[in-house]
């Protein structure tokens, strides 16, 4: 990847992916497209941000389509490590950023923001990217970027890109596979929640727990649903907050269909 680079100098925009790509992908690919001459692609489920017990093993993977589509999309490499390259026998080097990892999905997946940091920093190096494109779905993994570019002065531009949803609001995610027909057909209600949460914010309210009270109050109300956390937090801290809510604000909240974790949010400003 490195050679390849050397070889395409000039700007460049990044993608970095798990693969089994849907068109949250694709638009993070069409905006780099837009605002770069060279587009990369990678595709690596990164084992260092998968915890004992979690999907690692069976998380989806298309490889051949995935290609199509990118071959498709026009871009111009598509970078595809093995685990074994890029975490060879002796590997021990992680990227912790602190306090920003501690809680929401930090809490939920111990470990899981390490894997994610350092990963993105080996792929950077790899790459070289002018700019990076990372999608809003997730928010918390943004946050945690931009920490660490700021942080480690790393010369990349991140470029957050709006969240893609399906036409009933489900936000388009590689894990929406796993969901049962039923499953599927409840899982509009996430969307539904923060949308009234939405509601309630534009009519003025700024309470912070009776905004998470009605995220609370729509899930409940479907039985194939199981809130596991509802958070409003300070959008830049993620520090959870309480009583009026004055500043931007990230109300995020995921949400079971059997073992399946659907993770949506919205931000409020
Ligand atoms: P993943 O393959 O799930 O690791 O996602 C790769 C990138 O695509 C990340 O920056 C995600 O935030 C982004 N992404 C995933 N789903 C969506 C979506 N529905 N809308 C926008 N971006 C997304």
């Amino acid at each position: 990847m490195q050679r390849w680079r050397r070889d395409h100098p000039g700007e460049l925009g990044f993608v970095p992916t798990m693969g089994y790509l849907h068109d949250g992908h694709l638009a993070l690919v069409r905006r780099s497209r837009a605002e770069n001459p060279l587009t990369v692609v990678s595709i690596f489920v990164n084992p260092a941000q998968f915890g004992p017990g979690e999907d690692f093993e069976r998380y989806p993977r298309d490889e051949v389509r995935d290609l199509a589509l990118l071959r498709e999309a026009g871009v111009d490499a598509v970078y595809l490590p093995s685990a074994a390259e890029m975490y060879p026998p002796g590997y021990q080097t992680y990227v912790t950023v602190e306090h920003l990892t501690q809680r929401l999905e930090g809490a939920a997946r111990p470990g899981h923001f390490r894997g994610v940091a350092t990963v993105v920093l080996k792929l950077f190096n790899a790459v070289s990217p002018t700019r990076a494109y990372f999608g809003r779905k997730d928010a918390q993994q943004l946050r945690v970027i931009r920490r660490m570019v700021r942080d480690l002065d790393l010369p990349v531009e991140v470029v957050p890109c709006e969240i893609v949803r399906e036409p009933d609001g489900l936000a388009m995610s590689s894990r929406n596979v796993y969901l049962s027909p039923e499953q599927r057909g409840a899982a509009p209600v996430v969307k539904r929640s923060l949308d009234a949460a939405a509601a309630a914010w534009a009519a003025g309210e700024r309470d912070a727990e009776t905004l998470r009270r009605i995220v609370r109050g729509v899930i409940a109300a479907e039985p194939l649903a199981a809130l596991e956390y509802v958070s409003l937090a300070d959008d830049e801290t993620l520090e959870e907050l309480e009583g009026r809510v004055e500043r931007p604000a990230l109300l995020s909240l995921v949400v079971r269909f059997g073992s399946t974790r659907l993770l949506d949010n919205l931000e409020l400003a």
